[in-house]
Formats: C-alpha cells, structure tokens, sequence
C-alpha cells in the first residue's frame, strides 16, 4: 500500500472514507498513480475535468494571469472577470444588461447566492426535488432532499418543499404566490442521471411565472457543455430567472457562478452578499480558456457523437439495463445491485468510473476525451462486468 494512502486518516478528517488511490499526475484523459500505474479517468474530478488534464490553454492562461495579476478582492475589478461574465451571459443567450453574474468558488456557493436572491423576491417558499442535489453548506443542504445529508444538520433554512422530479403536476400543487422560486437540475447527475421528461422544463417555467415565482436551473453538473450544449437547458423552452455553475467551468480551477437573467439579476443589491475569491482574476482567466477551447476544438459536437458512441457501446452488453443522459454525463442501470463492485473492476482494469447509487454507473469523462478512449472502455466493459460478477 502507498505510504500516503497510511498517512491520510492520520491528517484527513474522515468525511470521504478512505481514498481509492494516490494519484500523482496527470495528461489529457489519462492518469497516473504513485506505483506508476495508468488509468483514463471516465469521471473527470466528477464532471470537472472538461478539458482533461494540463490542457495546454488553461495552464498558460493561469500562469499568465498568475504571473500579471493573482488577486485584488472585490473592491477592484479585472480584465477577466468582466470578460467572463459578458461571455457566460452571451452563452446563455442573453446581452449584457440583460443578465448579471456573480462568481464563487464552488457550486454549493453558486447555490447560496442563487438562495439568498430568491429571498430578495420577498418570498422565502423553495420548491425543490426528490433525489436533487444542490450541495453541502447549510443552505444549499436546505434544499438537497437526502434525508442522511439532511438530518444529521437540520435545522436547515425552512420553507423548502420536495416534490417528485419529472412530475409537472406535483409541481403545479406545490408553487403558489407564496414561492420564491423553483429549482430543478436538468439532469439530476448525483441521482444518477436522471433524465427529465420532454417537456417538463418548459412546463416548470410555465408554472413558476403564472405564480410569480423564479425558475431556478441548477447546471452545476450539466453545464459547459457537459451534455454537448453549453446548458442542458439551453433547448428546452424553460425560460429560466437563475442558472447556477461550477464543476466544468475553470476545468479543474475552482470556480462558480450565478447567473440572474432578466429582472433576477438586480435581485441582490450592494451589502446582500460578498466574497473574497468570487471572481479571482487567475479563475476567471482558466474559465475563459476553457470556453475558448470549447469552442475551438468544437466540443460540444464531439461531446455529443462520442457520448453517443459510448452509449451504444457500452449499452450492448445485456446486463446494462437502461443508458441515460446526454453528451458525456452518462448513467447505466445493471442488473444487480453491484455498482460498487464495477467500480471496483473497472480500476483494476484502468478505467475510473462512478457509482452514484448501488445499481447505477456514471461516466463524466473529459469533453475531449478521444474516440480510442472511449472504444477501449468499450472493449473492456464485458470483462469487467465478468470480473464484477454482474448478473453471474
Ligand atoms: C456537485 C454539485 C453541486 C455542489 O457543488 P460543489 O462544488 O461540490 O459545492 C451542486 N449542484 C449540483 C447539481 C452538483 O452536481
């Protein structure tokens, strides 16, 4: 065993359980541990690696904006953090002024902001869904449905309700005048990926404005172009007020966003709401490399050929149940309740890949992960099944 795999529940709080593997480094999709073995990294730092490892942009970039300017707090602006928002607007179809974005470090912050501006509505009642995931500080908490997230912590902020996810009547018996706003993910990643129906999000904003109440997208996980659009949402006709963002967005530099469209972006007013990283220049400069390569490299198409291929591929042998998703966030369903074991199997046969549930596998590898990649998962998938005893 690696020595520091010994040393880690000497100075690590106990919060993950004990680590898989020591990694040391890394290069595009693939991985390498401290005995020198390789791996292809299908979860990507969990949805966060879009551009794999050490691409060539986003390190220059960061070592540019690193070496010019690291970080000036809030009371200045830079270059790149008003870049960065006027592009994250323009992404999501919006001019500036007609949308305004406030930068963290981490989804569940994106998510508090996105909470404290639905408070600014006057209202305080959030509907939210089962099986969502939303984050870790309190608030964000608030609003995850998990009971063994929730429980051990409440009491959470209140006035949150849960209702079945991809059921538009629910929803509409749940939101009244009294709510604030109501936040679904597009695809519930945690969950397993969990698919809307057609329809539902457009439905969601229907109901949420015929009562005054803020449609609330949580793109942490689905967003820059994980599902080969650069929001999950994007043609779904949903008409959001919030769009909140993390993992891919600095592809592996801590960052995140809240997006208010419209009116929502005025919600929250100086003194509201600070931070002392948000919108660091040397993260911004890494998100606005990776948008660009995005671009260039002309991911969002690969991401969603690729996906696809890997789908079909992997979707092939029988004891794959069901394939979810969209683009490279994929959910397999197995015959048994033997997630863990895959996992166990896929790293023994030099795949990282995740089970987000006891009978669910995901895969959010690297929007450039290449077609050779892919296949070679493909190729193994039968053995590791075998070696993970599914459906023996
Ligand atoms: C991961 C995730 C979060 C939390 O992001 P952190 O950066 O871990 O705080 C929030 N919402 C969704 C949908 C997520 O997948």
């Amino acid at each position: 065993m690696s020595d520091y795999l010994e040393r880690y529940p000497h100075a690590l709080m106990n919060t993950f359980g004990p680590p898989k593997l020591v990694l040391v480094r890394g290069e595009g999709s693939h991985v390498w541990d401290d005995q020198g073995r390789e791996y292809v990294d299908f979860l990507g730092g969990i949805a966060v690696n879009t551009l794999g490892h050490g691409h060539p942009a986003v390190v220059e970039a960061v070592q540019r904006q690193m070496s010019t300017l690291g970080h000036v707090s809030n009371f200045f602006a830079t270059p790149p953090q008003v870049e960065l928002a006027e592009r994250l607007l323009e992404l999501a179809g919006v001019a500036p002024g007609a949308g305004k974005v406030f930068f963290t470090n981490s989804g569940t912050e994106a998510n508090e902001a996105a909470f404290k501006l639905s408070r600014r509505t006057g209202r305080t009642h959030v509907v939210a869904a089962e099986h969502g995931f939303h984050g870790r500080t309190m608030g964000a908490l608030a609003l995850t449905s998990k009971a063994a997230y929730r429980e051990p912590f409440e009491p959470l902020p209140g006035d949150v309700e849960f209702v079945p996810y991809g059921d538009a009547d629910a929803l509409r018996a749940a939101v009244s005048e009294r709510t604030a706003a109501v936040l679904l993910e597009p695809i519930q990643g945690e969950a397993g990926v969990n698919v809307a129906p057609p329809g539902y999000l457009a439905e969601a904003g229907r109901i949420a404005h015929e009562h005054g109440a803020l449609l609330w997208l949580d793109e942490v996980q689905t967003g820059m172009g994980r599902t080969g659009r650069w929001f999950a949402s994007a043609d779904a006709g949903a008409s959001p007020d919030v769009l909140t963002l993390a993992k891919g967005l600095g592809a592996g530099f801590p960052i995140g966003a809240c997006i208010g469209l419209g009116e929502a972006g005025d919600l929250l007013q100086p003194g509201n709401h600070g931070t002392t990283f948000g919108g660091n220049p040397v993260a911004c400069a890494a998100a606005l490399a990776v948008i660009e390569v995005i671009e260039s490299e002309q991911l969002l198409a690969h991401a969603t050929a690729l996906g696809q291929r890997l789908r079909d591929g992997l979707a092939a042998d029988p004891r794959v149940t069901e394939v979810r998703g969209e683009g490279l966030l994929i959910g397999l369903d197995l015959v048994s309740e033997s997630s863990a074991d895959v996992v166990a199997a896929a790293l023994e046969h030099g795949f990282i890949i995740n089970n987000p549930t006891p009978g669910r596998i995901r895969l959010a590898p690297p929007l450039n992960l290449s077609e050779a990649d892919a296949d070679a998962l493909v190729s193994a998938w039968p053995a590791i099944l075998d070696s993970a005893g599914v459906g023996a």
